[in-house]
């Protein structure tokens, strides 16, 4: 199983030996916002950080797959030299980057639009799948902006994940052919509400993560939603698609 959206650094090594243990391989580790993100220089140690955990939880046999981007609660002061330090990372081969993320809308001000334009931009220059955030409040509005946002781009909809979907934009999404992250977390989604979901849409347009943070977690949020799928008389080949094999082809990992 994957975990397609996690932020291993502020987790504790016991929880990917609790994930390897529940069936996890891979987790896709995405750069966020754990302190006051001002500059150029906090992200780059933050990015830096990313790269090191892929250490910490191999040693319990988690892959960690590390994606950049500048968070949209992030407003350093100076902008233009982070989007040129992320493009440093994403031109660099020798530390492969997965995915820019997480980017996205929190409250929609001009500052974050232009933000995530710029990281849109470079997610087509460098070929690369965009994991999109979407804020709690204002789900639907942000969602409906995201969307209008992406429109105006000539991109691969299916290298874009628009992320803690719920069950009134998930409709949305996937209607629009993008791919819907579902978040099993406290506060967001419960393994119940991403089995009705997955009942009701297209499995292929859907992947499941945890978002795990110094916020309430449930580290094995991923594999109780596919084992509440397969008590719910799911077909295991549409629980493998939303846990494992649609991350595979989104993010191109490779084993
Ligand atoms: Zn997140």
């Amino acid at each position: 199983m994957i975990d397609t959206h996690a932020h291993a650094d502020t987790r504790p090594s016991e929880d990917f030996e609790q994930m390897a243990l529940a069936g996890m391989t891979d987790v896709l580790t995405l750069a966020h916002d754990p302190m006051k993100m001002s500059s150029s220089v906090v992200f780059k140690d933050h990015f830096e950080r990313l790269f090191d955990e892929r250490a910490r939880a191999g040693k319990s046999g988690v892959r960690l797959h590390v994606c950049l981007g500048l968070h949209p609660r992030t407003r350093p002061g100076d902008l233009p030299a982070c989007l040129a330090l992320l493009e440093s990372y994403l031109a660099d081969n020798n530390r492969p980057v997965t995915a820019i993320g997480e980017i996205g809308l929190e409250t929609g001000n001009a500052f974050e639009v232009d933000m995530l334009q710029r990281q849109i931009e470079l997610g087509i220059k460098y070929k690369l799948p965009v994991i999109i955030h979407t804020p709690r409040t204002g789900k639907m509005q942000m969602t409906r902006e995201i969307i209008s946002i992406l429109s105006t781009f000539s991109l691969d909809r299916d290298s874009v994940v628009i992320d803690h979907a719920d069950a009134d934009t998930v409709k949305l999404i996937v209607d629009r052919g993008f791919n819907a992250g579902l978040t099993i977390q406290p506060g967001k989604l419960t393994p119940a509400q991403a089995v009705e979901i997955v009942k009701k849409y297209d499995p292929a347009r859907l992947v499941l993560n945890t978002d795990m943070s110094s916020n309430p977690t449930d580290v094995l949020g991923v594999a109780r939603a596919a084992h509440a799928m397969r008590l719910a008389g799911i077909y295991n080949v549409i629980v493998e698609a939303v846990s494992t094999k649609n991350a595979w082809r989104i993010f191109r990992l490779k084993i």
